[in-house]
């Protein structure tokens, strides 16, 4: 890098119209020396690929955000419907079990919580059988 201070112009071509492919010469005032020709604070090779390489190492953190959230939802799902299975167990024994006049609360609660797992599960394949 070296500093100039002549009224050449960057040596960037930049686009004048996003919808056009009508370039012209960058105007600002080149003050960087690279690769043998001049370029202004924007446009020097080095900052355009420092810029580059910080805006890469920003999506790999997302993307590695993105992976580990993902990891994390399949976890929760997976121990969700592990603990529905097992209540749906549970469920059963207690039904084969229990005297008629059973008051455990927690039965009947349980009972009323996987019927409402069964209806909207039904709801949800309805809509996907019509809308695959
Ligand atoms: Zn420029």
């Amino acid at each position: 890098m070296a500093k100039q201070n002549s009224k050449k112009r960057c040596s960037k071509k930049v686009s004048a119209d996003s919808m056009a492919p009508i370039y012209y010469r960058c105007r600002r005032n080149p003050t960087i020396k690279e690769k043998g020709e001049w370029w202004c604070w924007q446009h020097a090779p080095s900052v355009v690929e420092k810029r580059r390489d910080k805006r890469d190492a920003k999506w790999e953190v997302e993307s590695k955000e993105q992976d580990l959230k993902w990891a994390l939802q399949e976890k929760v799902e997976r121990a969700t419907d592990r603990v529905v299975s097992l209540c749906r167990d549970l469920v059963r024994n207690l039904d084969d079990k229990c005297p008629k006049d059973c008051i455990s609360e927690g039965h009947e609660l349980i009972r009323k919580e996987l019927k409402k797992i069964d209806k909207a599960n039904q709801g949800l394949e309805r809509l996907h059988d019509k809308n695959p």
